[in-house]
């Protein structure tokens, strides 16, 4: 996972905190915070979960392991906010993408586009986690693929 001190371009990200009181996502975001991208996966039957629900449709009741993802993924669908919804903390436009990853198939992550690309994605463009560090929190964001170039120029 690569983590840069963010530049989305001119593309903003909402900046309001994620939730802290639903347990069930903890190790979720607590993953995000160390650099990790984590999903709940079945002990039993191997399969992924996003979000994580009570047991799995093989029958198993049991938590669910947290798995680390490499954090490559492809964009599946994605919109471009150009209006305020929420009251603060969100200042379009940003673009708001559905992710899938290879190496966990089922997952659909809901998440923020950065870089140069983010005004201007394709369905079925390869993206990496590039997480966004504020002074609280840390968002699980995403550039495309094609600008890792240039980020890695960064000094
Ligand atoms: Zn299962």
């Amino acid at each position: 996972m690569t983590e840069t001190e963010f530049s989305a371009g001119s593309m903003s990200v909402p900046e309001f905190a994620p939730p802290n009181d639903v347990p069930e996502l903890a190790p979720f975001w607590e993953g995000i915070g160390r650099g990790e991208l984590v999903f709940p996966r079945c002990r039993a039957c191997r399969r992924w979960h996003w979000y994580p629900g009570p047991g799995c449709p093989c029958g198993h009741d049991d938590e669910f392991e947290w798995s680390a993802v490499d954090g490559r993924g492809v964009i599946y669908s994605f919109t471009t906010v150009h209006r305020a919804f929420l009251p603060s903390g969100s200042a379009p436009p940003y673009t708001v993408a559905l992710v899938e990853f290879e190496d966990a198939p089922g997952v659909r992550l809901v998440t923020n586009l950065v870089g140069e690309g983010a005004a201007a994605p394709r369905i079925g463009d390869r993206v990496v986690s590039s997480p966004t560090v504020f002074e609280t929190h840390t968002l699980p964001t995403f550039a495309l693929e094609r600008d890792r170039p240039e980020r890695q120029r960064r000094p």
